[in-house]
């Protein structure tokens, strides 16, 4: 089946039957469940918009692993092209669900473990690349959604892998046979993992020759005996239960976090792409974080664009549209977040070829994109929250609003601009709230942080990167120094 439709999706998941937790209770109809309704409408989305007529050249491209047409969630980049189009894809999702869509982590997942296979095969000898091939074929074949879990939840910090009092912490091979690999460990921060088919797990951190049983690439379909899954809390999120968008703001979609605990697992051989091969893991740890750190080029700068649109309308409920300060606000607002598209682009743009075959992001440039990305939405929150004023913090309840004594002072004391609908003056603000104090701040704002690695792994990434040796060269040939290598 190819292209599945967004309802097509929804009911695909419905089958899974994942051993999940939410909120302390057993669920056993994920798809279903209040909370996780609306991320799972926004993963639908990605299905959708590859058969609207205005978007589909954006979400489709033709596999070069089955000359079909595939969703581009699923795509093996071909060219710089297809980079820069996955970034204006990403937006364009953030644009319709004002939330993380979470498709991308399986996407960049793919693309990393596609190239690293290849290389680690040309070096060892093994046939990783050609499992994952035929793998990422049958996915691509089925639409299926991947998620890319990296994660390890790593107890002691300070401490290697080995080295810890619980070994599990960081996720292992425990046991081995002709067919296979039983694992055992956890992954945090999931995106999506409920609403997905398969996982796609990979080491966590660059690994040492002593730490082969923590250098393990595979995937597993989510609904393996042996993997449970427990549901992430955001801030508010009980409100989206209550569908109401004067509480919660965006009562159609959301995001998803999930952790999931591998109890003793089996991997048939088939389904393994690293098993051991330590000195392939920072490639494989490498590349994934650059392709996700280019991602977020796209999708916050989507979110962001929402946001902003939400200021504008706020303040023309307000009265205030044309007052210079506000206009100023929003002018800033849109200054960092087209910068971070520029960043996302550009990384996109200078993408290379690998051996593979497949398409890699410029590594400095996609690391510059991340650290901007930890920084501006911030910003952008902060001028949010100065436009849209102190009721973002303290508005009633649509109970209240819809309570016969209480709701007529809510329309008096909380009406806008003349003309203006009180009710939808709330809806805004609580749409605003979402995204910089809510649930939706999670994908916005923390996300922001710590999604595809925290500030610092930028940093290191950047000053590796960077060729200081290189500029200081610059300078001593523009003033004819010689010696201080
Ligand atoms: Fe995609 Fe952004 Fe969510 Fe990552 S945070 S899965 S890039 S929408
Ligand atoms: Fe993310």
């Amino acid at each position: 089946m190819a292209l599945m439709t967004g309802s097509q999706y929804m009911d695909s998941i419905k089958g899974l039957k994942l051993t999940a937790h939410i909120l302390g209770e057993k669920a056993d109809n994920t798809a279903n469940h209040p909370l996780v309704r609306p991320s799972l409408r926004a993963v639908a989305a990605t299905y959708d918009q590859a058969h609207d007529s205005n978007d589909c050249g954006l979400f489709t491209a033709i596999s070069p692993l089955t000359g079909k047409t595939v969703n581009r969630f699923s795509h093996l980049h071909q060219s710089a092209a297809d980079l820069v189009r996955k970034v204006e894809m990403q937006r364009r999702c953030g644009n319709l669900t004002g939330c993380c869509f979470q498709r991308c982590v399986g996407m960049d997942a793919a693309n990393a473990v596609f190239s690293t296979s290849f290389e680690c095969d040309k070096a060892l000898g093994t046939n990783f690349h050609e499992r994952f091939a035929a793998y990422w074929a049958k996915i691509q074949e089925n639409d299926f959604t991947v998620d890319g879990a990296m994660t390890d939840p790593k107890g002691d910090r300070g401490k290697r892998p080995g080295q810890q009092d619980d070994p599990d912490v960081y996720l292992r091979v425990v046991d081995r046979g002709p067919d296979g690999i039983v694992v055992r460990g956890a992954k945090l921060h999931q995106t999506g993992l409920l609403n997905s088919h398969e996982v796609l797990v990979m080491p966590t951190m660059t690994l040492r020759p002593d730490e082969e049983q923590f250098a393990v690439c595979f995937a597993l379909p989510t609904n393996t005996p042996g993997l449970r899954y427990i549901y992430g809390r955001q801030a508010s999120d009980t409100r989206k239960a209550e569908q109401n968008p004067a509480d919660a703001g965006n009562t159609q979609f959301g995001g998803q976090e999930v952790m999931v605990v591998f109890e003793d697992v089996f991997v048939p051989n088939e389904r393994i792409f690293l098993d051991g091969q330590t000195q392939f893991s920072g490639m494989l740890v490498e590349r994934f974080a650059a392709y996700h750190r280019q991602s977020y080029g796209g999708c916050k700068v989507g979110v962001g664009d929402v946001l902003i649109g939400a200021c504008a309308l706020i303040a023309r409920m307000n009265g205030v549209d044309h007052t210079w300060h506000i206009r100023d606000k929003l002018t800033e607002m849109i200054h960092l977040n087209e910068t971070l598209f520029a960043c996302g682009i550009a990384c996109s743009a200078r993408g290379h070829k690998t051996p593979a075959g497949n398409y890699m992001v410029d590594l400095l440039l996609a690391n510059v994109c991340k650290l901007n990305v930890t920084r501006f939405p911030y910003e952008i929150a902060r001028l949010a929250t100065d436009i849209a004023g102190g009721l973002i913090g303290t508005l009633p309840s649509s109970a209240d609003f819809d309570d016969p004594i209480t709701g007529p002072y809510i329309k008096k004391y909380l009406a806008g601009a003349a003309g203006v609908d009180t009710l939808d003056r709330i809806k805004v603000l609580r749409f605003i709230e979402n995204l910089v104090a809510g649930a939706g701040c999670v994908a916005y704002l923390i996300e922001s942080m710590h999604g595809a690695g925290p500030p610092m792994a930028q940093r290191i990434m950047i000053s590796r990167q960077a060729n200081l040796e290189g500029k200081i060269g610059q300078v001593k040939s523009i003033l004819g120094i010689s010696g201080q290598d």
